[in-house]
Protein backbone atom coordinates (compact mmCIF):
# COMPACT_ATOMS: atom_id res chain seq x y z
CA UNK A 1 0.00 0.00 0.00
CA UNK A 2 1.07 3.17 -0.67
CA UNK A 3 0.88 6.14 1.59
CA UNK A 4 0.30 9.27 -0.81
CA UNK A 5 0.45 12.07 1.93
CA UNK A 6 -0.32 12.98 5.45
CA UNK A 7 -2.41 15.80 5.69
CA UNK A 8 -1.36 17.09 8.97
CA UNK A 9 0.82 15.19 11.22
CA UNK A 10 0.08 14.42 14.99
CA UNK A 11 2.59 16.47 17.38
CA UNK A 12 1.30 15.18 20.30
CA UNK A 13 -0.79 12.34 22.21
CA UNK A 14 0.36 12.37 25.19
CA UNK A 15 -2.04 12.54 27.84
CA UNK A 16 -1.78 15.51 30.00
CA UNK A 17 -5.00 15.63 31.55
CA UNK A 18 -5.90 14.01 35.21
CA UNK A 19 -7.79 10.38 34.71
CA UNK A 20 -10.38 11.83 36.55
CA UNK A 21 -10.32 14.73 34.04
CA UNK A 22 -10.29 12.52 31.05
CA UNK A 23 -13.37 10.63 32.77
CA UNK A 24 -15.46 13.73 33.04
CA UNK A 25 -14.64 14.41 29.31
CA UNK A 26 -15.87 11.16 28.11
CA UNK A 27 -19.12 11.03 29.79
CA UNK A 28 -19.46 14.58 28.15
CA UNK A 29 -18.41 13.14 24.74
CA UNK A 30 -20.61 9.80 24.94
CA UNK A 31 -23.83 11.89 25.46
CA UNK A 32 -23.01 15.01 23.02
CA UNK A 33 -22.24 12.32 20.02
CA UNK A 34 -24.97 9.89 20.73
CA UNK A 35 -23.26 7.01 23.07
CA UNK A 36 -24.85 7.40 26.34
CA UNK A 37 -27.62 9.41 27.52
CA UNK A 38 -28.71 9.78 31.27
CA UNK A 39 -32.42 7.61 31.62
CA UNK A 40 -35.44 9.68 31.65
CA UNK A 41 -33.37 12.64 30.98
CA UNK A 42 -35.79 15.64 30.75
CA UNK A 43 -37.64 14.14 34.12
CA UNK A 44 -34.15 14.94 36.10
CA UNK A 45 -33.07 11.26 35.28
CA UNK A 46 -33.07 8.19 37.54
CA UNK A 47 -29.90 7.36 39.45
CA UNK A 48 -27.81 4.77 37.64
CA UNK A 49 -30.09 3.89 34.91
CA UNK A 50 -28.75 4.72 31.10
CA UNK A 51 -30.09 4.67 27.58
CA UNK A 52 -28.14 3.79 24.57
CA UNK A 53 -28.15 6.44 21.91
CA UNK A 54 -27.58 6.01 17.97
CA UNK A 55 -23.81 4.95 18.48
CA UNK A 56 -24.44 3.48 21.56
CA UNK A 57 -26.31 1.25 20.63
CA UNK A 58 -24.03 -0.17 17.38
CA UNK A 59 -20.97 -0.37 19.75
CA UNK A 60 -23.42 -2.08 22.12
CA UNK A 61 -24.35 -4.65 19.19
CA UNK A 62 -20.51 -5.41 17.97
CA UNK A 63 -19.29 -6.29 21.12
CA UNK A 64 -22.13 -8.56 21.49
CA UNK A 65 -21.79 -9.79 18.09
CA UNK A 66 -17.71 -10.54 18.93
CA UNK A 67 -18.70 -12.37 22.16
CA UNK A 68 -21.39 -14.37 20.79
CA UNK A 69 -19.69 -15.42 18.01
CA UNK A 70 -16.33 -15.99 19.87
CA UNK A 71 -18.44 -18.79 22.28
CA UNK A 72 -21.30 -20.20 19.39
CA UNK A 73 -18.90 -19.94 16.35
CA UNK A 74 -15.49 -21.14 17.37
CA UNK A 75 -16.98 -23.99 19.80
CA UNK A 76 -18.93 -26.92 18.44
CA UNK A 77 -20.15 -28.00 21.52
CA UNK A 78 -21.32 -24.43 23.13
CA UNK A 79 -24.85 -23.03 22.00
CA UNK A 80 -26.95 -20.37 22.93
CA UNK A 81 -30.25 -19.26 24.54
CA UNK A 82 -32.33 -16.72 25.19
CA UNK A 83 -34.52 -17.19 28.39
CA UNK A 84 -37.63 -14.56 30.20
CA UNK A 85 -36.28 -12.33 32.60
CA UNK A 86 -39.41 -13.28 34.68
CA UNK A 87 -38.56 -17.14 36.14
CA UNK A 88 -40.38 -18.71 39.41
CA UNK A 89 -39.73 -17.52 42.64
CA UNK A 90 -38.17 -20.65 44.20
CA UNK A 91 -35.58 -20.42 41.55
CA UNK A 92 -34.07 -17.44 43.57
CA UNK A 93 -34.39 -19.44 46.78
CA UNK A 94 -32.53 -22.35 45.14
CA UNK A 95 -29.75 -20.19 43.77
CA UNK A 96 -29.10 -18.70 47.82
CA UNK A 97 -29.88 -15.12 46.15
CA UNK A 98 -33.17 -14.81 48.61
CA UNK A 99 -30.94 -15.47 51.51
CA UNK A 100 -27.35 -14.26 50.40
CA UNK A 101 -27.57 -11.78 47.71
CA UNK A 102 -26.17 -9.34 50.09
CA UNK A 103 -23.85 -5.94 49.96
CA UNK A 104 -23.12 -4.53 53.49
CA UNK A 105 -23.90 -1.16 53.57
CA UNK A 106 -22.63 1.73 55.95
CA UNK A 107 -24.26 4.98 56.01
CA UNK A 108 -22.25 8.07 57.41
CA UNK A 109 -24.29 9.96 59.81
CA UNK A 110 -23.21 13.43 58.64
CA UNK A 111 -23.47 13.52 54.98
CA UNK A 112 -26.21 11.04 55.31
CA UNK A 113 -24.22 9.32 52.11
CA UNK A 114 -24.75 5.25 51.76
CA UNK A 115 -21.67 3.06 50.77
CA UNK A 116 -20.67 -0.13 50.55
CA UNK A 117 -18.43 -1.18 53.40
CA UNK A 118 -16.50 -3.22 51.62
CA UNK A 119 -16.01 -0.88 48.80
CA UNK A 120 -14.42 1.63 51.08
CA UNK A 121 -11.75 -1.09 52.68
CA UNK A 122 -11.06 -1.90 49.02
CA UNK A 123 -10.40 1.43 47.96
CA UNK A 124 -8.20 2.14 51.86
CA UNK A 125 -5.87 -0.86 50.31
CA UNK A 126 -5.53 0.61 46.54
CA UNK A 127 -4.29 3.57 48.42
CA UNK A 128 -1.44 1.95 49.63
CA UNK A 129 -0.74 0.54 46.55
CA UNK A 130 -0.71 3.68 44.67
CA UNK A 131 1.65 5.21 47.67
CA UNK A 132 3.96 1.89 46.65
CA UNK A 133 3.79 2.39 42.68
CA UNK A 134 4.49 6.18 43.49
CA UNK A 135 7.75 5.13 44.99
CA UNK A 136 8.58 2.75 42.48
CA UNK A 137 8.00 5.58 39.73
CA UNK A 138 10.13 8.34 41.75
CA UNK A 139 12.83 5.99 42.06
CA UNK A 140 12.83 4.97 38.77
CA UNK A 141 13.01 8.17 37.22
CA UNK A 142 16.18 8.86 39.39
CA UNK A 143 17.94 5.79 38.67
CA UNK A 144 17.42 5.92 34.92
CA UNK A 145 18.57 2.72 33.50
CA UNK A 146 20.54 1.32 36.22
CA UNK A 147 17.16 0.73 38.23
CA UNK A 148 16.58 -2.76 39.69
CA UNK A 149 12.49 -2.33 40.31
CA UNK A 150 12.70 -5.91 42.02
CA UNK A 151 15.35 -5.37 44.18
CA UNK A 152 14.00 -1.98 45.16
CA UNK A 153 10.72 -3.57 45.83
CA UNK A 154 12.54 -5.54 48.48
CA UNK A 155 14.44 -3.12 50.55
CA UNK A 156 13.14 0.04 50.29
CA UNK A 157 12.18 0.60 53.81
CA UNK A 158 8.97 3.49 52.28
CA UNK A 159 7.72 0.47 50.20
CA UNK A 160 8.05 -2.27 52.52
CA UNK A 161 6.34 -0.47 55.24
CA UNK A 162 3.34 0.16 52.68
CA UNK A 163 2.97 -3.82 51.95
CA UNK A 164 3.11 -5.05 55.63
CA UNK A 165 0.21 -2.20 56.18
CA UNK A 166 -2.18 -2.98 52.77
CA UNK A 167 -1.21 -6.90 53.59
CA UNK A 168 -2.21 -6.31 57.26
CA UNK A 169 -5.91 -5.00 56.38
CA UNK A 170 -6.46 -6.99 53.79
CA UNK A 171 -5.45 -10.38 55.73
CA UNK A 172 -8.14 -8.89 58.24
CA UNK A 173 -10.73 -7.88 55.59
CA UNK A 174 -10.65 -11.36 53.85
CA UNK A 175 -11.20 -12.98 57.07
CA UNK A 176 -14.46 -10.40 58.32
CA UNK A 177 -16.33 -10.98 54.82
CA UNK A 178 -15.50 -14.41 54.55
CA UNK A 179 -16.96 -14.82 58.64
CA UNK A 180 -20.18 -12.56 57.24
CA UNK A 181 -18.51 -10.32 60.34
CA UNK A 182 -20.53 -7.17 59.91
CA UNK A 183 -19.16 -5.47 63.42
CA UNK A 184 -15.06 -6.04 61.98
CA UNK A 185 -16.01 -4.68 58.94
CA UNK A 186 -17.41 -1.45 60.81
CA UNK A 187 -14.27 -1.87 63.24
CA UNK A 188 -11.66 -2.04 60.33
CA UNK A 189 -13.21 1.14 58.79
CA UNK A 190 -12.71 2.83 62.46
CA UNK A 191 -9.50 1.62 62.96
CA UNK A 192 -7.82 2.60 59.28
CA UNK A 193 -9.48 6.06 60.07
CA UNK A 194 -11.78 5.99 56.90
CA UNK A 195 -13.45 8.89 55.92
CA UNK A 196 -16.65 9.90 54.30
CA UNK A 197 -15.25 11.70 50.96
CA UNK A 198 -18.43 14.01 51.16
CA UNK A 199 -18.19 15.19 55.26
CA UNK A 200 -14.96 14.04 55.68
CA UNK A 201 -15.95 12.82 58.89
CA UNK A 202 -16.27 8.93 60.69
CA UNK A 203 -19.30 8.97 61.87
CA UNK A 204 -20.43 5.26 60.62
CA UNK A 205 -23.76 3.77 61.58
CA UNK A 206 -23.31 -0.03 61.83
CA UNK A 207 -22.73 -2.03 59.02
CA UNK A 208 -26.54 -4.01 57.65
CA UNK A 209 -26.79 -6.09 54.45
CA UNK A 210 -28.85 -4.97 52.05
CA UNK A 211 -30.67 -7.52 49.70
CA UNK A 212 -29.83 -6.46 46.05
CA UNK A 213 -32.65 -7.88 43.91
CA UNK A 214 -35.57 -5.78 42.78
CA UNK A 215 -38.89 -7.64 43.51
CA UNK A 216 -42.58 -6.79 41.51
CA UNK A 217 -45.96 -9.02 41.89
CA UNK A 218 -47.12 -10.87 38.88
CA UNK A 219 -50.95 -11.44 38.39
CA UNK A 220 -53.91 -9.23 39.11
CA UNK A 221 -55.92 -10.04 42.39
CA UNK A 222 -54.40 -9.33 45.83
CA UNK A 223 -54.62 -12.91 46.94
CA UNK A 224 -53.71 -14.69 43.60
CA UNK A 225 -50.64 -12.01 42.97
CA UNK A 226 -46.92 -13.83 43.07
CA UNK A 227 -43.96 -11.90 44.16
CA UNK A 228 -41.19 -12.33 41.24
CA UNK A 229 -37.96 -10.78 40.61
CA UNK A 230 -36.15 -9.25 38.00
CA UNK A 231 -33.28 -11.98 37.55
CA UNK A 232 -30.19 -10.20 39.28
CA UNK A 233 -27.72 -13.04 36.89
CA UNK A 234 -29.05 -14.63 33.58
CA UNK A 235 -27.15 -17.95 34.90
CA UNK A 236 -29.86 -19.44 36.39
CA UNK A 237 -32.36 -19.38 33.09
CA UNK A 238 -29.31 -21.59 31.91
CA UNK A 239 -29.62 -23.79 34.92
CA UNK A 240 -33.46 -24.30 34.81
CA UNK A 241 -33.05 -25.20 30.98
CA UNK A 242 -29.86 -26.74 30.86
CA UNK A 243 -31.18 -30.67 30.30
CA UNK A 244 -33.94 -29.14 27.72
CA UNK A 245 -30.79 -28.18 26.08
CA UNK A 246 -28.97 -30.85 26.72
CA UNK A 247 -31.67 -33.33 25.34
CA UNK A 248 -33.18 -31.62 22.58
CA UNK A 249 -29.82 -30.87 21.01
CA UNK A 250 -27.95 -34.27 21.63
CA UNK A 251 -25.37 -32.50 23.59
CA UNK A 252 -22.07 -34.06 25.43
CA UNK A 253 -20.39 -33.08 28.57
CA UNK A 254 -18.44 -30.96 28.34
CA UNK A 255 -20.59 -28.40 26.36
CA UNK A 256 -21.56 -24.86 26.98
CA UNK A 257 -24.95 -22.80 26.84
CA UNK A 258 -24.29 -18.97 26.39
CA UNK A 259 -26.97 -16.21 26.58
CA UNK A 260 -26.42 -12.41 27.03
CA UNK A 261 -29.53 -10.97 28.75
CA UNK A 262 -30.76 -7.86 30.87
CA UNK A 263 -29.94 -8.30 34.66
CA UNK A 264 -31.23 -5.84 37.43
CA UNK A 265 -29.77 -4.77 40.85
CA UNK A 266 -30.66 -2.60 43.23
CA UNK A 267 -27.16 -1.82 43.87
CA UNK A 268 -26.88 0.11 47.04
CA UNK A 269 -24.14 2.61 45.51
CA UNK A 270 -24.74 3.67 42.07
CA UNK A 271 -21.51 5.69 40.57
CA UNK A 272 -19.11 6.06 38.03
CA UNK A 273 -20.80 5.99 35.17
CA UNK A 274 -21.82 2.77 33.32
CA UNK A 275 -19.68 1.15 35.38
CA UNK A 276 -22.55 0.05 37.86
CA UNK A 277 -25.69 0.24 36.93
CA UNK A 278 -29.55 -0.81 38.35
CA UNK A 279 -30.56 -2.31 34.86
CA UNK A 280 -27.64 -3.48 32.85
CA UNK A 281 -26.72 -6.53 30.76
CA UNK A 282 -24.94 -9.76 30.67
CA UNK A 283 -23.09 -12.13 28.62
CA UNK A 284 -22.88 -15.72 30.44
CA UNK A 285 -21.56 -19.30 29.40
CA UNK A 286 -22.08 -22.06 32.06
CA UNK A 287 -19.69 -24.73 30.91
CA UNK A 288 -21.03 -27.92 32.05
CA UNK A 289 -18.37 -30.52 32.86
CA UNK A 290 -17.03 -33.66 34.91
CA UNK A 291 -17.15 -33.29 38.23
CA UNK A 292 -13.08 -33.62 39.48
CA UNK A 293 -12.58 -31.60 36.13
CA UNK A 294 -13.92 -28.31 37.00
CA UNK A 295 -10.35 -26.74 37.78
CA UNK A 296 -8.30 -27.85 34.72
CA UNK A 297 -12.05 -25.98 32.47
CA UNK A 298 -11.53 -23.20 34.66
CA UNK A 299 -7.82 -22.73 33.85
CA UNK A 300 -8.54 -23.20 30.67
CA UNK A 301 -11.46 -20.69 30.35
CA UNK A 302 -9.11 -17.88 32.27
CA UNK A 303 -7.08 -18.40 28.93
CA UNK A 304 -9.67 -18.33 26.52
CA UNK A 305 -11.13 -15.36 28.11
CA UNK A 306 -8.03 -12.91 28.65
CA UNK A 307 -6.95 -13.73 24.91
CA UNK A 308 -10.46 -12.83 23.52
CA UNK A 309 -10.11 -9.23 26.18
CA UNK A 310 -6.44 -8.60 24.60
CA UNK A 311 -7.19 -10.06 20.81
CA UNK A 312 -9.02 -6.31 20.60
CA UNK A 313 -5.79 -4.54 20.89
CA UNK A 314 -6.30 -2.02 24.10
CA UNK A 315 -3.17 -2.49 25.52
CA UNK A 316 -2.42 -5.96 27.01
CA UNK A 317 -1.27 -3.90 30.36
CA UNK A 318 -4.57 -2.86 31.24
CA UNK A 319 -5.62 -6.18 31.76
CA UNK A 320 -4.77 -8.21 34.81
CA UNK A 321 -6.52 -10.96 36.92
CA UNK A 322 -7.52 -10.65 40.41
CA UNK A 323 -8.37 -14.05 42.52
CA UNK A 324 -11.01 -14.27 44.98
CA UNK A 325 -10.35 -14.05 48.60
CA UNK A 326 -13.70 -14.22 49.45
CA UNK A 327 -15.66 -17.15 47.73
CA UNK A 328 -19.30 -16.73 46.95
CA UNK A 329 -21.57 -19.20 48.48
CA UNK A 330 -21.77 -21.56 44.90
CA UNK A 331 -17.64 -21.52 44.17
CA UNK A 332 -14.54 -23.28 44.11
CA UNK A 333 -12.21 -21.09 42.65
CA UNK A 334 -12.97 -17.45 41.30
CA UNK A 335 -11.27 -14.96 39.21
CA UNK A 336 -12.03 -11.82 38.23
CA UNK A 337 -10.74 -9.64 34.75
CA UNK A 338 -9.88 -6.43 35.54
CA UNK A 339 -9.39 -3.29 33.37
CA UNK A 340 -7.60 -0.04 34.06
CA UNK A 341 -10.38 1.97 34.04
CA UNK A 342 -10.07 5.71 34.61
CA UNK A 343 -10.82 5.38 38.30
CA UNK A 344 -8.33 2.40 38.58
CA UNK A 345 -8.58 -1.52 37.62
CA UNK A 346 -12.48 -2.54 38.03
CA UNK A 347 -13.86 -6.10 37.42
CA UNK A 348 -14.69 -6.17 33.74
CA UNK A 349 -15.44 -9.99 34.11
CA UNK A 350 -15.75 -12.33 36.38
CA UNK A 351 -14.91 -16.51 36.00
CA UNK A 352 -15.95 -18.90 38.40
CA UNK A 353 -15.98 -22.51 39.19
CA UNK A 354 -19.83 -23.07 40.45
CA UNK A 355 -19.34 -26.57 41.57
CA UNK A 356 -22.54 -28.19 41.38
CA UNK A 357 -24.27 -26.11 43.62
CA UNK A 358 -26.91 -24.67 40.83
CA UNK A 359 -28.00 -28.20 39.46
CA UNK A 360 -28.01 -29.20 42.91
CA UNK A 361 -30.21 -27.10 44.87
CA UNK A 362 -32.76 -26.93 41.78
CA UNK A 363 -33.16 -30.67 42.27
CA UNK A 364 -33.45 -30.15 45.60
CA UNK A 365 -35.91 -27.18 45.06
CA UNK A 366 -38.08 -28.70 42.36
CA UNK A 367 -37.95 -32.15 43.06
CA UNK A 368 -36.49 -32.79 39.23
CA UNK A 369 -33.81 -34.92 38.55
CA UNK A 370 -30.91 -32.97 36.83
CA UNK A 371 -28.75 -35.79 36.05
CA UNK A 372 -26.35 -36.22 33.07
CA UNK A 373 -25.88 -39.82 31.89
CA UNK A 374 -21.83 -40.21 30.26
CA UNK A 375 -21.88 -42.67 27.94
CA UNK A 376 -18.32 -43.03 28.31
CA UNK A 377 -18.17 -43.71 32.15
CA UNK A 378 -21.71 -45.14 31.81
CA UNK A 379 -22.94 -43.22 35.13
CA UNK A 380 -25.20 -39.93 35.77
CA UNK A 381 -23.94 -37.50 38.01
CA UNK A 382 -24.88 -33.92 38.28
CA UNK A 383 -22.18 -31.97 36.00
CA UNK A 384 -20.15 -29.29 37.90
CA UNK A 385 -19.86 -25.55 36.14
CA UNK A 386 -17.53 -23.41 34.76
CA UNK A 387 -19.03 -20.24 34.45
CA UNK A 388 -17.63 -16.64 32.42
CA UNK A 389 -19.62 -13.95 33.58
CA UNK A 390 -19.30 -10.25 31.44
CA UNK A 391 -20.98 -7.15 31.64
CA UNK A 392 -21.71 -5.74 28.18
CA UNK A 393 -21.77 -2.16 29.73
CA UNK A 394 -18.37 -2.50 31.60
CA UNK A 395 -16.72 -3.87 28.29
CA UNK A 396 -18.44 -1.05 26.58
CA UNK A 397 -16.93 1.47 29.32
CA UNK A 398 -13.75 -0.19 28.93
CA UNK A 399 -13.09 0.04 25.46
CA UNK A 400 -14.21 3.58 25.32
CA UNK A 401 -12.41 4.77 28.21
CA UNK A 402 -9.20 2.86 25.95
CA UNK A 403 -10.02 4.83 22.99
CA UNK A 404 -10.53 8.20 23.68
CA UNK A 405 -8.35 10.18 23.16
CA UNK A 406 -7.45 14.04 22.57
CA UNK A 407 -4.23 15.27 20.39
CA UNK A 408 -2.61 18.22 19.24
CA UNK A 409 -2.17 18.55 15.70
CA UNK A 410 1.12 20.15 14.17
CA UNK A 411 -1.10 22.73 12.52
CA UNK A 412 -2.43 23.82 15.91
CA UNK A 413 -5.64 22.22 15.92
CA UNK A 414 -6.38 19.25 18.32
CA UNK A 415 -8.95 16.74 17.45
CA UNK A 416 -10.96 14.03 19.94
CA UNK A 417 -10.73 10.27 18.26
CA UNK A 418 -11.75 7.54 19.42
CA UNK A 419 -9.51 5.22 18.36
CA UNK A 420 -12.01 1.78 18.72
CA UNK A 421 -10.92 -1.38 17.38
CA UNK A 422 -12.40 -1.20 13.87
CA UNK A 423 -14.39 -3.86 13.88
CA UNK A 424 -16.54 -2.55 17.02
CA UNK A 425 -16.84 0.95 15.90
CA UNK A 426 -20.74 2.01 15.24
CA UNK A 427 -20.11 3.06 12.01
CA UNK A 428 -17.18 1.95 9.03
CA UNK A 429 -17.01 4.21 6.47
CA UNK A 430 -17.82 7.89 5.81
CA UNK A 431 -18.41 8.62 2.25
CA UNK A 432 -17.93 12.75 1.05
CA UNK A 433 -18.13 14.63 -1.74
CA UNK A 434 -15.31 17.06 -2.33
CA UNK A 435 -18.20 19.35 -3.15
CA UNK A 436 -22.14 19.61 -3.19
CA UNK A 437 -22.51 20.57 -7.09
CA UNK A 438 -20.65 18.95 -10.34
CA UNK A 439 -21.98 15.55 -9.66
CA UNK A 440 -19.60 14.33 -7.01
CA UNK A 441 -23.05 13.68 -4.40
CA UNK A 442 -24.10 11.33 -6.96
CA UNK A 443 -21.00 9.70 -7.43
CA UNK A 444 -20.40 9.16 -3.64
CA UNK A 445 -23.93 7.98 -2.95
CA UNK A 446 -23.57 5.70 -5.78
CA UNK A 447 -20.53 3.95 -4.23
CA UNK A 448 -22.25 4.28 -0.50
CA UNK A 449 -25.07 2.49 -2.22
CA UNK A 450 -23.06 -0.49 -2.85
CA UNK A 451 -20.88 -0.67 0.11
CA UNK A 452 -24.28 -0.32 2.62
CA UNK A 453 -25.15 -3.85 2.16
CA UNK A 454 -21.69 -4.76 3.78
CA UNK A 455 -20.87 -2.02 6.15
CA UNK A 456 -22.61 0.29 7.91
CA UNK A 457 -22.19 3.59 6.24
CA UNK A 458 -22.87 7.80 6.38
CA UNK A 459 -22.69 9.99 3.91
CA UNK A 460 -22.03 13.69 4.99
CA UNK A 461 -21.73 16.76 2.65
CA UNK A 462 -21.86 19.36 5.13
CA UNK A 463 -19.02 22.04 5.97
CA UNK A 464 -15.36 21.09 5.14
CA UNK A 465 -13.57 18.45 4.64
CA UNK A 466 -11.36 19.43 7.73
CA UNK A 467 -14.78 19.21 9.93
CA UNK A 468 -16.25 16.75 8.77
CA UNK A 469 -13.18 14.48 9.41
CA UNK A 470 -13.12 15.87 12.94
CA UNK A 471 -16.92 14.74 13.25
CA UNK A 472 -15.98 11.01 11.88
CA UNK A 473 -13.18 11.17 14.70
CA UNK A 474 -15.21 12.09 17.64
CA UNK A 475 -17.27 8.71 16.43
CA UNK A 476 -14.38 6.33 15.94
CA UNK A 477 -14.97 5.81 12.28
CA UNK A 478 -12.06 3.68 11.00
CA UNK A 479 -12.59 5.08 7.39
CA UNK A 480 -13.73 8.46 5.64
CA UNK A 481 -13.46 8.34 1.52
CA UNK A 482 -13.75 11.64 -0.23
CA UNK A 483 -15.10 11.72 -3.91
CA UNK A 484 -13.46 14.71 -5.85
CA UNK A 485 -13.73 16.15 -9.54
CA UNK A 486 -10.94 13.30 -10.73
CA UNK A 487 -12.99 10.36 -9.18
CA UNK A 488 -15.04 11.47 -11.94
CA UNK A 489 -12.45 10.28 -14.47
CA UNK A 490 -9.86 7.85 -12.74
CA UNK A 491 -12.76 6.26 -10.68
CA UNK A 492 -10.27 6.78 -7.81
CA UNK A 493 -11.23 7.93 -4.22
CA UNK A 494 -9.11 9.79 -1.15
CA UNK A 495 -8.79 6.92 1.38
CA UNK A 496 -8.33 8.79 4.95
CA UNK A 497 -7.17 6.90 8.00
CA UNK A 498 -8.83 7.93 11.62
CA UNK A 499 -5.70 7.14 13.74
CA UNK A 500 -2.64 7.62 11.50
CA UNK A 501 -4.37 10.59 9.57
CA UNK A 502 -2.80 9.29 6.71
CA UNK A 503 -3.93 9.66 2.82
CA UNK A 504 -4.11 7.52 -0.80
CA UNK A 505 -5.87 7.68 -3.65
CA UNK A 506 -7.51 4.27 -4.21
CA UNK A 507 -9.69 2.96 -6.84
CA UNK A 508 -13.43 2.69 -6.12
CA UNK A 509 -13.21 -1.03 -6.57
CA UNK A 510 -10.55 -1.66 -4.10
CA UNK A 511 -12.48 -0.16 -1.26
CA UNK A 512 -14.95 -3.34 0.01
CA UNK A 513 -11.40 -4.98 0.42
CA UNK A 514 -9.50 -2.72 2.14
CA UNK A 515 -12.17 -2.07 4.55
CA UNK A 516 -13.27 -5.54 5.17
CA UNK A 517 -10.03 -6.47 6.28
CA UNK A 518 -9.67 -4.39 9.11
CA UNK A 519 -13.36 -4.68 10.15
CA UNK A 520 -14.43 -7.80 9.70
CA UNK A 521 -14.83 -9.94 12.89
CA UNK A 522 -12.91 -12.86 11.64
CA UNK A 523 -9.48 -11.22 11.95
CA UNK A 524 -10.57 -10.96 15.55
CA UNK A 525 -11.52 -14.30 16.11
CA UNK A 526 -8.60 -15.99 14.33
CA UNK A 527 -7.09 -13.86 17.19
CA UNK A 528 -8.57 -16.10 19.58
CA UNK A 529 -9.16 -19.70 17.64
CA UNK A 530 -7.90 -22.63 18.94
CA UNK A 531 -6.26 -25.06 15.90
P1 LIG B 1 -19.10 -6.11 41.62
O1 LIG B 1 -18.19 -6.78 42.59
O2 LIG B 1 -18.45 -5.02 40.83
O3 LIG B 1 -20.42 -5.69 42.22
P2 LIG B 1 -19.95 -8.71 40.88
O4 LIG B 1 -18.76 -9.50 41.29
O5 LIG B 1 -21.15 -8.67 41.74
O6 LIG B 1 -19.50 -7.20 40.52
P3 LIG B 1 -20.85 -10.63 39.01
O7 LIG B 1 -21.99 -11.03 39.83
O8 LIG B 1 -19.68 -11.54 38.92
O9 LIG B 1 -20.37 -9.16 39.44
O10 LIG B 1 -21.39 -10.25 37.56
C1 LIG B 1 -20.68 -10.53 36.38
C2 LIG B 1 -20.41 -9.28 35.59
O11 LIG B 1 -21.60 -8.51 35.42
C3 LIG B 1 -19.43 -8.33 36.24
O12 LIG B 1 -18.11 -8.70 35.95
C4 LIG B 1 -19.78 -7.01 35.58
O13 LIG B 1 -19.14 -6.87 34.32
C5 LIG B 1 -21.27 -7.14 35.36
N1 LIG B 1 -21.98 -6.40 36.40
C6 LIG B 1 -22.30 -6.83 37.64
N2 LIG B 1 -22.98 -5.89 38.31
C7 LIG B 1 -23.10 -4.83 37.47
C8 LIG B 1 -23.71 -3.55 37.56
N3 LIG B 1 -24.35 -3.17 38.67
N4 LIG B 1 -23.64 -2.71 36.50
C9 LIG B 1 -23.00 -3.09 35.37
N5 LIG B 1 -22.42 -4.28 35.22
C10 LIG B 1 -22.46 -5.15 36.23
Amino acid sequence: MQIIYAYIKILDNKDEMTQEEVFKKLISHCKEYGFVFPSSEIYDGLSAVYDYGQMGVELKQNIKKYWWDSMILLNENIVGIDSAIFMHPTIWKASGHVDAFNDPLIDNKDSKKRYRADVLIEEQMAKYDEKINKEVEKAAKRFGDSFDEAMFRQTNPRVLENVAKRDELHERFAKAMNDNDLAELRQIIVDYEITCPISGTRNWTDVRQFNLMFSTEMGSTAEGAMKVYLRPETAQGIFVNYLNVQKTGRMRIPFGIAQIGKAFRNEIVARQFIFRMREFEQMEMQFFVRPGEELKWFEQWKETRMKWHKALGLGDHKYRFHDHDKLAHYANAATDIEFEMPFGFKEVEGIHSRTNFDLGSHEKYSGKKLQYFDPELGESYVPYVIETSIGVDRMFLSIMSAAYCEEKLENGESRVVLKLPAALAPVKLAVFPLVKKDGLPDKAREIMNELKFDFKCMYDEKDSIGKRYRRQDAIGTPFCITVDHDTLVDNKVTVRYRDTMLQERINISDIKNLINEQVSFKSLLKKIAKG
